[in-house]
């Protein structure tokens, strides 16, 4: 059996997905959640596009010990310098550069001959190698580039010391055979090869991103680039899930194995969608809420006779039950502990109370209690940044015929309590303009999303709100039984992440860099702006930069 390497690219490759924007304290629960799955490489960032982005894979690399840490640069060289020195403090650290090489790219974006891309593919990779001993070079577009002068590439970077070389689908542009003969093309025709790992990164564009991973892992690659959920850029990237469960199914095919504990594959999928507040469409494989659920009554009858005439794999094997908590709203400290324990959860004292006083609160109100419900406490508890404001009271009042009626009373920063009311097209929008009317924090909100968490009529209800703001797109989560409210506290909390990287930006977030030349160059800092789909505002005054 072949051990297949995982390079999770959630936080890299995944948050570049339009309106994707995850805090530090986001990133830091996901990477080690990452760390939990089991993948082998955590690609944590593109340190050189924002002193932001630069400290979150420096805390990154602080704190995964049991995977490699990749950070993302271009080829430029003072890029390059950055992204070594953001990696410095990891364990097992992994500088990815990346270069075009398809004439497409060449003649029109870089506009650069493909001698000129050789020797900037291999200055990038020896200054890498100078800085970092694990050195992956990706051959941006290589899927649409000349195949011999993309061996001619890799030959070159490999000798120039890159370990790892990395044949990407930028666009999710091929058919899964022609991409295997191209791997394959690659992997006959370099001839230094043996001195390097071959890695493939596939889009989904065509919804073929697991189905050319897999592709590739049949013909030799070693290791699998991938997000979980399949977050990222345009269509994304292959599914994480995906590609390890047709794996982990199919050993008599692949002869492959993952180092993946696929147990944490389900909650690592919650959480992902839950921060990104990109819901996952019920027929996903692997993490869809139907993904197990039989319907047809041909199908049910089979399942009660023996589970395995429709069931390949089961949704205990990715972490998925539907087990009911023992304990109630009569029970107390130690078995809450215990079940949060059992869940996987090592929360701190202070963190504990505030998760064990949601739980309460929610038992009262709810008679089940399930495991989902305490990990939307647990998000909502612990991971919600510091609040600026608060909401100490929530009224609404709403029918047909009536106004939409929003009474809201916020505890503001210096301790004050403050009320006002407003009407709205609707009870939550009517929330959302009291709460404005209170807080004058100038937002659009551009993405409104209601889940429940679990079943039943008193389901907790899990809102996510999308703000866009001077300061960057923020994602607010609430959860209540009661959904206005839980959007109320969203909106909130969205709003109190906008004041958080305010406040950041004014004490000087961007001494944290540091120091390093190019670090954060107007340039990239003013594309990845671009990319978190900035206010109007913010456009205008970039737009000479990007002429
Ligand atoms: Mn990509």
């Amino acid at each position: 059996m072949r051990r297949i390497k995982i390079f999770d690219t959630t936080l890299r490759d995944g948050e570049q997905a339009a309106g994707g924007a995850l805090t530090l304290e986001e990133k830091i629960d996901i990477a080690q959640q990452l760390e939990r799955l089991g993948v082998d490489c955590i690609e944590a960032g593109f340190p050189a596009t924002s002193p932001g982005d630069f400290r979150a894979v420096e805390t990154v690399c602080e704190l995964v010990k049991n995977a490699q840490v990749a950070a993302l640069s271009d080829a430029k060289l003072a890029n390059i310098e950055t992204t070594g020195a953001a990696l410095k403090k990891a364990v097992a650290p992994r500088l990815h550069t990346v270069l075009s090489t398809s004439d497409i790219h060449l003649n029109y974006q870089l506009r650069i001959t493909r001698q000129q891309c050789l020797e900037m593919a291999v200055a990038a990779v020896k200054l890498g190698r100078s800085l970092i001993g694990e050195v992956e070079f990706s051959a941006m577009d290589a899927a649409r580039s000349d195949w011999d002068f993309l061996c001619r590439v890799f030959e070159a970077t490999i000798g120039a010391g890159a370990t790892v070389i990395n044949i990407p689908d930028t666009l999710g542009y091929m058919q899964p055979h022609e991409f295997a003969e191209m791997v394959k093309y690659v992997m006959d025709n370099v001839p230094n090869i043996d001195k390097a790992a071959v890695s493939v990164h596939c889009h989904n564009d065509l919804g073929m991103a697991t189905a050319l991973s897999l592709a590739a892992v049949n013909v030799g690659a070693e290791w699998v680039e991938c997000t979980v959920n399949g977050v990222g850029e345009r269509a994304g990237n292959a599914a994480l899930e995906e590609i390890v469960m047709a794996l982990t199914t199919r050993p008599d095919h692949f002869k492959c194995t993952t180092g993946i504990k696929t147990d944490q594959i389900w909650r690592t999928s919650r959480m992902v969608s839950s921060y990104m507040g990109f819901p996952v469409q019920p027929n996903k494989a692997v993490v869809g809420s139907n993904a197990f659920s039989h319907a047809s009554g041909l199908h049910q009858d089979g399942m009660l006779k023996e589970r395995s005439t429709y069931e390949i794999m089961t949704p205990e094997s990715i972490g998925r039950s539907d087990s009911r908590l023992v304990i109630s709203k009569h029970s107390g400290r130690n078995a809450f502990r215990d079940r949060l324990v059992k869940l996987g959860y090592r929360l701190d004292e202070d963190e504990f109370m505030r998760a064990f006083r949601a739980f309460k609160d929610i038992a009262d109100r709810k008679k089940e209690v399930t495991d989902g419900d305490i990990e939307a406490v647990v998000a909502d508890q612990v991971l919600t940044v510091e609040e600026h404001y608060k909401i100490e009271s929530l009224q609404v009042m709403c029918g047909e015929p009536a106004l939409p009626t929003a009474t809201v009373r916020v505890i503001s920063p210096d301790g004050e309590s403050r009320q006002d009311a407003a009407i709205g097209d609707g009870p939550v929008d009517a929330v959302c303009k009291a709460i404005d009317r209170i807080v004058g924090i100038p937002n659009k909100l551009s993405d409104f999303n209601v889940s429940s968490v679990s079943s039943g009529i008193d389901a907790l209800g899990e809102v996510s709100i999308r703000v866009e703001s001077e300061e960057g797109t923020f994602i607010g989560r609430g959860i209540s039984t009661y959904i206005v409210v839980a959007s109320g506290r969203a909106y909130l909390n969205a709003l109190n992440k906008v004041v958080a990287a305010r406040k950041e930006r004014e004490t000087g977030g961007d001494k944290l860099n540091t120091g390093k030349q190019g670090a954060a160059s107007n340039d990239t800092r003013a594309e990845k702006d671009e990319k978190r789909a900035a206010t109007p505002k913010k456009v205008a005054k970039r737009q000479p930069v990007m002429a």
